[in-house]
């Protein structure tokens, strides 16, 4: 309307710092990372402020819960902290964003361990790069485990990738000497596809066909 064009390169170098900064985000070509740029310099001054307050505060105020490492602006975490959680049964998965998609199935009433990633040695992620030490914390000390409850059951909500298969085997090996059920969510999720895109009925039948890891009784 104003006649202003948001030619690549012809921009006022702020308007390309934003949309630089855009383009860092996962998902966003450069055309989207326009489209939301544009949107910031046409908000209201209260829209603009409410942006850039909610960056600073997602920043200053959620942190990893300190039992399941779910990113919270609670610690304990809203689900650490429900007594009516099973807190016997213990789902571990490698993102937040898991927990989230897993949780809208209403499905699973247990708890959950957020690894904060796969072990991939060729992207240089080792088992020191995850809280795999948390994990085996909670197992061995009910105290520091949500509810002081000893685990029963610890269920892999990994993703069907050869990362997600490499740390299920990893963990099955630490968790062998234990006294823990191990299980697998049921392969209703294409192989090689993500958590993240399995509809809330797919995640739902996988937890409900969850099964025991292989070699083991
Ligand atoms: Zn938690």
């Amino acid at each position: 309307v104003s006649g202003a064009r948001a030619g690549e390169g012809g921009n006022p170098a702020p308007v390309e710092r934003l949309i630089r900064a855009f383009v860092q985000m996962p998902g966003i070509g450069r055309r989207s990372a326009e489209r939301m740029a544009m949107h910031v310099l046409r908000a209201d001054a209260q829209e603009a402020a409410e942006l850039l307050e909610s960056i600073r505060d997602v920043r200053e105020r959620v942190a990893p819960c300190s039992y399941c490492f779910n990113l919270t602006d609670s610690d304990p975490c809203r689900i650490c902290a429900d007594d009516a959680r099973d807190r016997t049964l213990l789902m571990v998965v490698e993102q937040s964003r898991d927990l989230v998609n897993l949780e809208a199935t209403g499905f699973f009433r247990g708890v959950y361990h957020v690894l904060g990633g796969a072990i991939d040695p060729l992207s240089g992620v080792q088992p020191d790069d995850l809280t795999i030490d948390g994990l085996m914390a909670r197992l061995d000390d009910p105290a520091r485990h949500c509810g002081g409850a000893a685990v029963r059951e610890i269920i892999f909500g990994l993703n069907p990738t050869l990362e997600g298969d490499g740390t299920a085997l990893y963990l099955g090996e630490l968790l062998r000497k234990r006294n823990i059920t191990v299980t697998r969510l049921a392969r209703g999720i294409p192989s090689g596809s993500q958590l993240d895109f399995a509809s809330p009925a797919v995640l739902a039948d996988a937890i409900a066909g969850r099964h025991a890891m292989e070699g083991r009784t």
